[in-house]
């Protein structure tokens, strides 16, 4: 990804734009923030009004916010916890940068060039609480309100904050890169009261370099005051324009049922948009980008039209009347490209290798729009479950991908190569098996951040394939489609996910998702044991006494056809039913089946056939995503022993499409 973009670089990056020029003001979007407006869809416990002026030649918002939260548990609150998260970028001895090492997909924080933030004011009713929330602990990025008073069950609590957000230069989703400005994770944020009724308990987790973000849905109303030069792309819709003094103006924006605000402000983006049609009513999808990014724009533009229009149809409607993608500036890209927020993406991807049918601009799009869906409107705990947006999400990119751009051809068609999106993460990630730790590990507790990726995005998305072709992909599809309109709008946790799949599927599932969540192993498949032999009648020594006879081979000659013994066996941790293809000698298959559901590691097969057996393939249709493919094909050799042969075809796919990029 480095040496792409530096490539890339050579070409596009440090482009003279021209001296900024006064943008034309916005208009007003003109529409309710839910499509149709509406009733809430959510519960709205957490609810921000801000006021922020961007300081844009010093990176930094000078801001109000007013937070008002309702407590929905039965117990009352005397604490309330809210998220710094640009504390992480503070300094080399953060909890962010102390995991990451400084480094992110890619890219590297700046030295000298440091983000934070500093509330310098919480007033209750008029009242001032304290005239600098302090943090918490060692790592900056949690700090804990202590109240005068607690909030009752069921009542109400308004806060008015002072904060100034100093950006990062663009490291790892948020800051400025030159005049662009990804603000992102930049307002204090409460955390979210969680548990059941009775043993509720807050969960605000300080940012690690593989923690991303949980918070509750309530609805933002941001007023934003930036150069007029700049364009702004924003979280929501844009319900006020107007010019302010000193050059500036003030675009208000309001968004309801969303669980995160982001805004994008640069003075050289330009913007084209198309409409997704879902089943009650239509997006508008906008994407901005630079104008030397422009022959991205129109694919990033597609992808996400029809990744809006897939991801609606086969889950829940995108309840959202405007989709905006945000294309960064190449020199940008490793930090601020591919970010999902509410409404708000960023993608990534372009560069002089990713030429039209090579799918890595599009992936992206499409992964981040999926976002909008798995965590956006599926709210679960990324710091805890980040298995449960991002593998979800994952596993559904590469159907939605599929059904736009063709099964066989939607991660590469160009000059004569093709190949599937979720073929070459097969081919191109680490077989899940090597993998040290399972799926289900809070994202702060994997051994490293390869480790995380590959479980929670890989892994994760193979095994819910894996799944998807044991028990049927019509079938499959309904459970997750029921699984999403039950838990849109709510805090779903990954049993919540494997009691809705079971439900539907009318089937206890545990024998698959203990194993394939708990444990690490995975899914190894091999054969032991494939001999063949001519066949004979017994010969030996028969009978007692008298009537002993001895049978020879003259009494007993072959009967011309061969008895094939084949052993398969699975040693991963995981047992899933495997289909296997023979072929003999005279050209003709058969197929078999281990039905496998952790009776044992091995099963063998005994076969009579007029031809002996040549070849054996496991798992002939690729069900098993789970399992490295790399392994599944044996020819047997003239000695009788089972010889592997390595599926070339895989490790000869380009590289192209490595790096998915993520989060
Ligand atoms: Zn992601």
């Amino acid at each position: 990804m480095v040496i792409v973009v530096a490539l890339a670089c050579l070409a596009a990056c440090g482009r003279d734009h021209g001296s900024a020029r006064v943008r034309p003001l916005p208009k007003k979007d003109g529409s309710p923030a839910l499509r149709g407006g509406g009733a809430p869809k959510s519960p709205r416990i957490a609810n921000y009004k801000i006021e922020a002026r961007l300081d844009a030649e010093r990176h930094q918002i000078t801001a109000t916010e007013t937070v008002t939260w309702t407590n929905t548990g039965t117990s009352a609150v005397d604490k309330l916890p809210f998220h710094l998260y640009l504390n992480a970028f503070k300094n080399e001895s953060t909890l962010f940068m102390q995991s990451s090492r400084g480094m992110m997909r890619g890219a590297r924080a700046a030295a000298g060039n440091w983000g934070w933030i500093q509330v310098d004011s919480v007033q209750l009713a008029g009242s001032e609480l304290v005239s600098r929330l302090a943090p918490t602990g060692p790592d900056e990025t949690v700090a804990e309100l202590t109240l005068p008073a607690p909030v009752e069950a069921g009542a109400t609590i308004k806060l008015d904050l002072k904060f100034t957000a100093q950006l990062p230069e663009v490291f790892a989703r948020t800051g400025y890169k030159g005049e662009f400005h990804l603000v992102g994770q930049w307002f204090p944020k409460l955390g979210v009261r969680i548990g059941p009724p009775g043993a509720e308990r807050w969960e605000c987790q300080p940012l690690a370099v593989t923690t991303e973000f949980f918070a509750d849905f309530g609805t933002y109303d941001v007023s934003i005051t930036v150069p007029n030069t700049y364009v702004v792309a924003a979280t929501g819709v844009l319900t006020e324009a107007t010019e302010a003094p000193g050059g500036t103006r003030t675009l208000v924006y309001h968004a309801e049922d969303v669980h995160d605000f982001v805004w994008m402000a640069d003075p050289y983006m330009e913007m084209i948009s198309g409409q997704a049609k879902v089943a009650d009513g239509t997006v508008e999808v906008r994407v901005y980008a630079r104008p030397e990014q422009k022959e991205f724009a129109r694919r990033h533009l597609d992808a996400a039209v029809g990744a809006i229009m897939n991801f609606s149809a086969w889950f829940v409607p995108y309840p959202w009347p405007v989709m905006s993608i945000v294309d960064p500036p190449l020199e940008a890209a490793a930090g601020a490209g591919g970010m999902e927020y509410p409404t708000l993406v960023t993608t990534s991807g372009d560069t002089v290798f990713a030429r039209p049918g090579l799918r890595l601009p599009e992936y992206v799009t499409v992964h981040e729009v999926g976002h909008n869906w798995f965590q956006g409107m599926l709210a679960s705990n990324e710091a805890v479950e980040a298995w449960l947006d991002e593998g979800v999400n994952e596993w559904a990119d590469g159907k939605v991908m599929d059904e736009m751009y063709g099964a066989r051809t939607s991660g590469i068609d160009w000059m004569g190569w093709q190949a599937q999106v979720s073929a070459l993460r097969r081919a191109v990630v680490d077989d899940p098996a090597s993998v040290p730790s399972p799926i289900a590990t809070a994202a702060y507790a994997f051994v490293d951040p390869d480790a995380y990726g590959e479980a929670t995005y890989s892994t994760t998305a193979r095994a819910l394939a894996t799944l998807e072709e044991t028990v049927g992909p019509t079938k499959f599809a309904a459970a997750m489609k029921a699984y999403a309109q039950a838990w849109a709008f709510k805090h779903p946790t990954g049993r919540d996910l494997f009691e809705a799949l079971s439900t539907s599927l009318e089937q206890d599932l545990t024998w698959f998702f203990s194993p394939v969540w708990q444990s690490v192993g995975g899914v190894k498949l091999g054969i032991r044991t494939a001999t063949c032999r001519l066949a004979h009648p017994a010969r030996g020594v028969f009978g007692t006494g008298g009537s002993r006879k001895t049978v020879t081979e003259t009494e007993a000659p072959a009967t011309g056809s061969y008895l094939c013994e084949l052993v398969v066996t699975n040693t991963g941790t995981i047992h899933v039913p495997i289909d296997l293809e023979l072929k003999f000698g005279d050209g003709s298959t058969q197929r078999l089946r281990c039905e496998d559901k952790g009776h044992g590691a091995w099963e063998r097969f005994v076969i009579e056939r007029s031809t002996p057996l040549v070849e054996v393939w496991l798992d002939p249709d690729n069900k098993l995503a789970l399992d490295s493919p790399v392994s599944h094909h044996y020819r047997l050799e003239g000695d009788g022993g089972a010889a592997l042969r390595a599926s070339a075809w895989l490790a000869s796919l380009t590289q192209t499409l490595m790096q998915i990029v993520g989060p």
